[in-house]
């Protein structure tokens, strides 16, 4: 009926076009799962982290705090990754950060030892509960607080991370308490053919 009334007409739409954003949205994430599920390959390609990080941090995400530190290695850190999979890893965590810890300072961190590259995200943000640190991996899991909440996702992020960066010979964790910010720890493999730093 809203066809011949254009007020209602109006956001009718508006409401429409946010809904198929969401289902989009969702429908990559489970793409990306069912791909790995699926076992598809990786191509790993030695990669400058402090580059690679350096360029998404430039192109920032929606919400994104202007203080956001880059304790990049004065060394070069050079994983042995597949980039675009890196890419949807640091971008979910980044997305993360600026939305359950919005304005909060964040410092990136890598680092380079026993032939892994460690990425450090830490958040000074609200941190999270120790009832949802079990769970925060499992596809479909949001965190207590942020189920209500009218926007945002699936709670498919956290489950693409850990199943790319596994898919890759790495890992992630988090370490987080209530009131102490979040840090998400993701190791990778260093590339072999980069120099090890003295
Ligand atoms: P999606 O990523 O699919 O849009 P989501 O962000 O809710 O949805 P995950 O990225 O898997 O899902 O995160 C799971 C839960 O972990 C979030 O719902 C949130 O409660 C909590 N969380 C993640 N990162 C942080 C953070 N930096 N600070 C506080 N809580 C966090
Ligand atoms: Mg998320």
């Amino acid at each position: 009926g809203a066809g011949r009334d254009p007020a209602s007409l109006n956001s009718i739409l508006v409401s429409m076009s946010r809904e198929a954003d969401r289902m989009r949205v969702l429908v990559l994430d489970l793409l990306t799962l069912a791909r790995l599920d699926a076992h598809r390959t990786m191509t790993p390609e030695p990669t400058d982290m402090n580059e690679f990080i350096g360029r998404i941090l430039d192109e920032g995400v929606p919400g994104m705090p202007t203080n956001v530190e880059r304790n990049l290695s004065a060394d070069p850190v050079i994983a042995n990754v597949d980039r675009n999979a890196l890419e949807t890893v640091l971008r979910n965590v980044l997305v993360n950060a600026c939305k359950y810890a919005p304005g909060a300072a964040q410092q990136w961190t890598t680092a380079r030892a026993n032939g892994r590259v460690t990425v450090t995200a830490h958040d000074e943000g609200p941190g999270i509960p120790a009832s949802d640190l079990p769970h925060l991996f499992e596809r479909f899991y949001r965190g207590e607080k942020t189920r209500a909440r009218e926007e945002g996702g699936s709670g498919l992020g956290l489950a693409i991370v850990q199943a790319l960066v596994r898919a890759q010979g790495g890992d992630v964790r988090v370490e987080s308490a209530e009131g102490k910010g979040t840090a998400v720890i993701l190791e990778l493999p260093a590339a072999t053919e980069a120099p090890e730093p003295d």
